[in-house]
């Protein structure tokens, strides 16, 4: 299927040829010709899917661009974020000479922001305080003319506390279309936005959390400490573009510390950096500077860095949603990708738990100079010999001649005596069943006596 099967118009159409999407994604596919309609949604999309396009075309295909009035609204949870949709938008003013979209976010200087007060963009792209700050709390523009809201990244959104300026931005719109987006589509979530969307508001759910072109591995890295098996394990398998993620920044600290003194020189991303040195990692990360990033949870979310071809988790978040956007950093857009996990003795519990959620890993076990398949990993193992079950009767009487065995002051050869009582026990039930044995035996024999016999008179 082609853009042009959509009822978008030919300029569309080429715009997005000239910027070379060919194809619909999936979730493009589902989002755009019901967005047209007008109608409400939630989107389950994976990462790396194209959700930003599935809003942004048929926005920008129903703006009026004779109308210097807002029309529609983007939210986003991060300022990397949202720049990164402002981004995405702007490539469409080459071919619509009049379109103005603004970005405010805390990146972008108050006064840069409300300079828009004279000629307004048709969208406003942002992040929620900002947005509140702007539009709710100083009115710098009328929201007369919105017609569609985006809240993308929804459940971060909401884990980031944002619902209530967006709420307080829900209280100035008139019923807008709302499109929401979301990795993951928690109950909580469905609560919290049923408050302000309308009945019409279509689910569209497509369950896999990470892209199925993604592998997942399991490495036990035994007790030879994270910075050594990270090295190690960069060294064996080389990868063009790797994310090493750990979840908090003194370990993301120490990592990239560690990789450095064994002379391997890597990029630095977490909440710690500042605005400005944020800004210049993500730049530096996107002109493929560097092949290792070490970064916190922050990137882990939303932020598109095509050809990442391995994302290393050297612990597993708290948060088991977050192992889902780590690994969706790569395998973007069909591209195959994988996902390896360390863990040793001290950490089975966590890794065991994202197995029971149902993602599918490989494992294997890291060496000196060798990253070995390990068969059998952390999959549940079957016992080879089952102990036998002791008959209820037997079981009983042991653990009455235990009891009486129990002296009530502690006495010299207690243990022995315990035992002794034991084995007698066990020795009379062991004694019962040869006496059975024997028993079935001989009724067996009397048995096959008795035939030989009746056969003999029925022949006479
Ligand atoms: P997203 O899921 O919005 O973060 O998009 C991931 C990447 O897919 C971005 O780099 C987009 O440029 C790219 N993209 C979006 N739609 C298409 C499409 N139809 N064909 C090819 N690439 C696309």
């Amino acid at each position: 299927m082609s853009f042009s099967g959509f009822s978008l118009s030919k300029k569309m159409v080429s715009a997005l040829k000239s910027l070379g999407y060919e194809e619909p994604s999936k979730v493009q596919s589902v989002v755009i010709p019901k967005a047209l309609r007008g109608v409400s949604l939630l989107a389950q999309s994976e990462t790396g899917s194209g959700k930003t396009h599935s809003y942004l075309i048929p926005i920008i295909e129903k703006t009026d661009l004779n109308l210097n009035r807002v029309q529609a609204i983007i939210v986003a949870p991060t300022r990397e974020l949202a720049r990164q949709t402002y981004d995405f938008a702007r490539q469409f003013q080459r071919f619509y000479q009049n379109l103005r979209v603004r970005l405010y976010s805390s990146e972008a200087d108050v006064t840069q922001n409300e300079e828009g007060r004279n000629i307004p963009p048709q969208i406003i792209i942002g992040t929620p305080g900002r947005l509140k700050d702007l539009l709710v709390d100083k009115h710098i523009m009328t929201l007369q003319n919105v017609r569609t809201v985006v809240l993308d990244e929804a459940d971060m959104l909401l884990d980031m506390g944002f619902f209530s300026d967006i709420e307080a931005l829900f209280g100035i719109i008139e019923d807008p279309q709302i499109m929401v987006f979301s990795a993951t589509l928690r109950q909580n979530l469905r609560d919290e936005l049923l408050k302000f969307v309308r009945s019409d508001f279509e689910f569209e759910n497509d369950k896999t959390e990470t892209a199925s072109t993604v592998k997942h591995h399991m490495i036990d890295v035994k007790h030879n400490g994270s910075v050594n098996a990270l090295v190690t394990f960069l060294r064996l398998r080389r990868p063009y573009l790797c994310i090493v993620f750990a979840s908090t920044v003194k370990m993301v600290d120490e990592i990239h510390k560690g990789l450095k003194e064994n002379g391997i020189d890597a990029i630095y991303f977490s909440g710690s950096l500042d605005d400005r040195s944020r800004k210049k990692a993500i730049r530096e990360i996107r002109a493929n500077k560097y092949s290792v990033i070490v970064a916190s949870d922050l990137l882990s979310r939303g932020i598109d860095i095509p050809d990442v071809t391995d994302v290393i988790s050297i612990d597993l978040p708290s948060d088991l949603d977050f192992y889902h956007h780590r690994a969706g950093r790569t395998g973007r857009f069909g591209k195959e990708g994988d996902s390896w996990v360390f863990y040793n003795a001290d950490s089975v519990n966590a890794a065991k738990r994202i197995m029971e959620e149902g993602v599918k890993f490989d494992f294997y076990v890291l060496r000196k100079d060798e990253l070995k398949v390990d068969t059998v990993g952390l999959l549940p193992k079957t016992k080879l010999s089952k102990k036998k079950e002791l008959p209820e009767e037997e079981r009983k009487e042991i653990s009455i001649a235990k009891a009486q065995a129990r002296p009530k002051h502690i006495e010299p050869m207690y243990k022995k005596k315990k035992q002794f009582a034991i084995e007698k026990v066990k020795r009379k039930y062991r004694k019962k069943a040869i006496q059975k044995s024997i028993r079935k035996e001989l009724e067996k024999e009397y048995k096959a006596k008795a035939k030989s016999v009746n056969r003999k008179y029925e022949k006479q």
